[in-house]
């Protein structure tokens, strides 16, 4: 099955689930109140918005020199950075640093990169087990699934659904509290870290000017893990950079209010390099890896360049209208929603992606909560547009707009063509054609329903009143 056949199968099950759509609709509902009465604290978050697009505007625009600043000033302290230009490259450095250092198991915190490169699979293949920290990114292990929402993995789930999770998985007993559950995955993890050779995490933002990463989370996990084991090993994408350490001053609180609605995460940890002599703590290797991966193929393209500016916020999934209805899996992508749709055609190809930039009502609440403002409709509107541009259309969606361009052009067509319409249009209901699987539009209205054509057109009418007026007169 294509990606877009498989979609279309995905979103139909998921929006007729009625259970699976109120525990969407609860989680979105609670994260709009909290996000609301958090915004409502800034003075200006509009100004703040601003601002942090043309940081991110700065940064990408300079991106050859901001990456290379953050690696002369991280490596000065003893990080070592690899650039990886796809995802094979980036899973062979972290194999060859396990199989180098004799690394047979490593802890994790929450990365969509991991995701991205297909990390855990392919470590699981090498005999290396990795170990998931975030609770979300746990349970979702647990249950060999993918993460629901790049913020939120678990969204889909609800307290009973972990609770039957961790009896099958763990063989704790059902019935637990949500501090019960977390106590549980607690007591599992502790063991983890202090028995991992190494600990993987993402970055939020790696800063230029003093040549750090920062890692922002809610659960203290990401913290354990670049600090425990003896190597770290930290991947992000290069989109990632911000010019200088001040720059975080308003990345972090609008990362955090976007994303979940709080004023700051609960954790915000930036590292400089690997355990200095004199310090207790800290791992002996600190790696960065680098990820280009169709990174600079966005680069390239001046129009849409901009959606590099994404921190990963997750606010235009919450704020979408389809995501809210098919939900998280259905797209079949490591990014979902609205900047799935857009960077995922040019991370992994317009032709099997580009059925995503459809998926939208076009309402543009994506780029109105998007805290960078990223004009995101308006670049799944230039991925539609492309995606005709390179032939990916199929040839009946060409013939009828060719058609329809016609009969646009043509007063005289467009009239016979109206006429033949609303005739057929009579037969094919007074035969009961209509909604059969042979009429000609049944997959438009088998989902909705197609009005009736009038039987005058507004042209008819309002020549015949303009001949009434003038009649009166
Ligand atoms: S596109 Fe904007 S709203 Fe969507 S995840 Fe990225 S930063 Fe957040």
């Amino acid at each position: 099955m294509s990606h877009a056949s498989q979609f279309e199968h995905d979103s139909i099950l998921k929006t007729v689930n009625l259970r699976h759509r109120a525990i969407l609709q609860k989680a979105t509902g609670t994260y709009d109140t909290k996000v609301a009465e958090t915004k409502a604290k800034f003075i200006n978050w509009n100004h703040g918005r601003e601002i942090a697009r043309q940081r991110k505007w700065e940064a990408i625009n300079r991106l050859d020199f901001y990456l290379q600043e953050f690696e002369r000033s991280t490596s000065a302290r003893g990080t070592i950075v690899h650039w990886a230009a796809d995802a094979a490259r980036a899973n062979e450095i972290i194999l060859r640093l396990c199989k180098a250092r004799g690394v047979r198991k490593l802890v994790k915190s929450k990365s969509m990169v991991t995701e991205e490169i297909h990390l855990n699979e392919f470590l699981e293949e090498h005999a290396i087990t990795p170990v998931e920290t975030d609770l979300g990114e746990y349970i979702v292990q647990l249950r060999h699934e993918t993460p629901y929402h790049i913020v939120t993995p678990v969204m889909h789930l609800t307290k009973e659904d972990i609770d039957l999770t961790f009896h099958e998985k763990l063989g704790t007993p059902t019935g637990s509290t949500a501090e019960g559950l977390a106590m549980t995955a607690r007591r599992v993890l502790r063991n983890e870290y202090l028995t991992a050779d190494m600990g993987i995490t993402g970055a939020n933002f790696i800063v230029a000017d003093t040549g750090m990463i920062s890692i922002t989370e809610n659960e203290g996990n990401a913290r354990l893990c670049s600090s425990i084991p003896r190597i770290h090993v930290a991947i992000c994408g290069i989109e990632k950079v911000l010019p200088r350490l001040d720059d975080l001053a308003l990345f972090l609180p609008m990362l955090a209010v976007s994303g979940t609605g709080q004023q700051l995460t609960c954790y915000n940890t930036m590292i400089g390099g690997p355990r200095q002599a004199g310090e207790t703590d800290g791992p002996e290797e600190f790696h960065v890896i680098l990820l280009d991966n169709g990174r600079t193929n966005l680069l390239a393209d001046a129009e849409q360049r901009e959606a590099l500016h994404c921190i990963r916020c997750g606010a235009c999934l919450n704020g979408c209208p389809i995501f809210k209805n098919v939900g998280g899996h259905a797209y079949g992508t490591t990014y979902q929603g609205p900047i799935g749709a857009v960077i995922t055609p040019h991370l992994k190809g317009l032709g099997e992606w580009k059925h995503l930039s459809f998926a939208s009502s076009l309402c543009g609440n994506c780029t109105d909560v998007c805290p960078v403002h990223i004009d995101l409709h308006h670049h799944l509107l230039q991925n539609r547009r492309n995606a005709v541009s390179a032939g990916y259309s199929s040839w009946i969606e060409r013939l009828n707009f060719r058609m329809w361009n016609s009969l646009m052009q043509n007063e005289s067509a467009y009239r016979v063509a109206v006429v033949l319409s609303r005739i057929a249009q009579k037969i094919s209901r007074a035969i009961g054609l209509e909604g059969s699987p042979i009429d000609p539009v049944q997959p438009w209205t088998d989902k909705r329903t197609l009005p009736a054509i009038a039987d005058k057109t507004f042209r008819d009418w309002w020549d015949d009143h303009k001949l009434k007026m003038k009649n009166e007169e």
